[in-house]
């Protein structure tokens, strides 16, 4: 029974994740990494059973192999277009890891994405920093997406489908495409589609007598590796290769680096053809050992014969093909995105279960504040039975006042939750800061721009890279034309998923809060394809001007209402006047199921 040496450091992946297998392969990534395939590929080919387990690094991997917790492993040593992966032949050398097979693999990235992402909306690319080499050209031509390094392409690819947001890609396998059901927004990335990378298949020095990589038959062609140093004197190179081609043996890759820590000296990586116990290779492999300073032989190995696995079969797409694809779309608009013309029929967003755009009339509701627990349970009850089919609640709280109720915080948004929960409602929270925004997001479905924030422009970029609706609000002062631009923000980073919101613009009328803007309603409809709500308890400000104006609003054409409601407004921490109580609310809802709402006539836009 092959006896395993429990790992140091708590590493006990061998114990937790395969249960009494005997033998394990390992690779460093996760499901779907291009290791994990060669891997796998390499023990069916050769007709050994054995599970494959992930490992976080290759120097763990490395250290599971040599240190016989696992018995294969996988290294990838080169790529065809950025050269040696040194890390790998280091780790080879490092741990004496006996190399038994080599494999050239076709690293034939794909862009993937999320279902309904689009390539123009891409902004953030997660790769290897080896793909991201490798894919220089079709990244340099993505100009509005960053590059970000990851651990590998598998969990470039689980990230993405984790994440859900159509503006974050990854470099990846078609095989983890469907791994992580993500689909192909781009083929042929790496900048010449023929690319591939070697991998040699290593197995632990002293290893189980029953270990199958032990009794590998050897194939025709057999490849041996090795690492050198010479002296720093004119002809040491040339010596050390002349010592391979008096042998007749034949090169077949040579590249040097700095030997950091010795002066100008360098470290070559050598491989050439031939097996260690040839005679011509034995006898060179002795007169190198006089010859070089330093000489470690990583060992033969079966050479890969033939084409790289895997094929890419589909023709290049054309580098200016993809990028007519991506740029910008061309337009005199300052915000091509969100003006009719980029969705004629206007969008329809689907939250939980209450869908939002044309041919709905959704009624949000809820305190200014959340308060208290009881507050809002009592709040969001009481605004379901009577027709609201969200619910709305701040947690973090502009205030005019330093000195005026801020909201609870996280407390807030949890009470929010646990409301929208219990009534079934979706629920709607205001974020003030780019650090709120991911876990708002995880718990809150509609993320709010106050009026306060509809130009700051870096919070609405960090919403536009997070998949959660807005609910973007118009600013105190801010023309038709900004909210629009404003929209614009979030849309241009990926996310699509928008309402605009009228609450009421600064106008020398003192009579009410603020002037409500109705007449912004058909305008926005006629140049956006955005849905539109209004907010009157902000617009108007007074308890008893809310009702009329839910009926104008709807009359005139809004695709919803967020209405303050309170179960004691007098009481409430902010904006008590325009806080309705559940009666009022009631008779509200009442009375707009007789109001008509305008379904208006698409236009063109001009
Ligand atoms: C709110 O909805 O409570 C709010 C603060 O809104 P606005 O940003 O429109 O003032
Ligand atoms: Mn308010």
């Amino acid at each position: 029974m092959h006896e395993r040496v429990p790992a140091e450091g708590g590493d006990s992946f061998f114990l937790s994740s395969k249960g009494n297998r005997d033998m394990t392969a390992v690779y460093q990534g996760v499901d779907g990494a291009y290791s994990q395939l060669v891997l796998g590929h390499f023990l069916r080919e050769h007709g050994i059973e054995m599970p494959t387990v992930g490992l976080p690094s290759f120097r763990e991997m490395a250290t599971a192999v040599a240190g016989s917790r696992a018995d294969a492993g996988v290294i990838p040593i080169e790529n065809a277009i950025v050269g040696t992966v040194r890390e790998g032949y280091d780790l080879l050398a490092e741990f004496d890891l006996v190399p038994v097979g080599e494999i050239q693999w076709r690293t034939d990235h794909r862009l993937l994405g999320v279902r309904g992402a689009e390539l123009r909306d891409v902004r953030e690319v997660l790769a290897h920093p080896l793909v991201l080499a490798e894919c220089g050209t079709f990244l340099s031509g993505l100009d509005h997406a960053r590059a970000i390094p990851c651990e590998d392409t598998g969990v470039a690819a689980r990230e993405v489908a984790r994440g859900g947001n159509p503006a974050i890609a990854a470099l990846a396998s078609p095989v983890a495409a469907s791994i992580y059901d993500l689909i192909e927004l781009a083929a042929h990335c790496s900048d010449d589609p023929r690319t591939y990378s070697r991998f040699l298949i290593v197995r632990p020095r002293h290893t189980n007598p029953s270990n199958p990589l032990l009794r590998l038959p050897k194939s025709g062609k057999r490849k041996t590796s090795l690492i050198f140093s010479v002296e720093e004197r004119t002809g040491s190179l040339a010596g050390a290769l002349a010592i391979l081609a008096e042998r007749k043996i034949n090169g077949d890759k040579l590249e040097s680096k700095p030997y950091l820590g010795h002066g100008t000296e360098r470290v070559f990586y050598v491989d050439f053809d031939g097996d260690a116990d040839d005679a011509n290779v034995a006898d060179a492999i002795a007169a190198l050992r006089t010859e070089c300073k330093t000489l470690t032989v990583i060992g033969s190995y079966d050479a890969h014969v033939g084409e790289p696995i895997g094929r890419n079969d589909d023709p290049p797409k054309a580098l200016v093909e993809l990028v007519r694809e991506i740029a910008p779309p061309v337009s005199d608009s300052p915000f091509p995105r969100v003006s009719r013309s980029a969705n004629p029929p206007g969008t329809m967003l689907q939250i939980g279960s209450v869908r939002v755009g044309d041919g709905e009339f959704t009624i949000v509701a809820g305190p200014c504040s959340v308060e208290s627990r009881e507050q809002i349970l009592s709040t969001a009850h009481a605004v379901s039975e009577r027709g609201a089919v969200m619910l709305r609640g701040g947690a973090f709280k502009p205030r005019t006042s330093p000195y005026a109720f801020q909201g609870l915080g996280w407390e807030g948004v949890s009470l929010l939750a646990e409301a929208g929960r219990a009534t079934g409602m979706p629920t709607v929270s205001e974020v003030m800061t780019i650090d709120q925004v991911e876990r708002m997001a995880s718990q809150i479905d509609v993320l709010q721009i106050g009026a306060r924030n509809m130009q700051n422009f870096d919070l609405l970029k960090a919403v536009g890279r997070c998949g959660r609706p807005v609910l973007l609000k118009r600013g105190l002062a801010a023309t038709i034309d900004e909210l629009l631009a404003a929209a614009e923000y979030i849309l241009s980073e990926g996310n699509p998923n928008v309402i605009l919101c009228e609450r009421g613009i600064r106008t020398y009328e003192n009579a009410t809060r603020n002037t409500l803007d109705l007449s912004a309603v058909p305008v926005l409809r006629e140049r956006s394809h955005l849905p539109v709500w209004v907010d009157p308890s902000h617009g108007v400000g007074v308890r008893r001007w809310v009702r009329p104006l839910c009926r104008a609003a709807k009359a005139v054409g809004a695709h919803g209402l967020l209405i303050e409601v309170h179960p004691n407004p007098p009481e409430a921490k902010s904006d008590k006047d325009q806080a309705l109580t559940f009666d009022d609310f009631g008779t509200i809802m009442r009375d707009l199921d007789r109001i008509e709402t305008w379904s208006h006539p698409q236009v063109p836009v001009s």
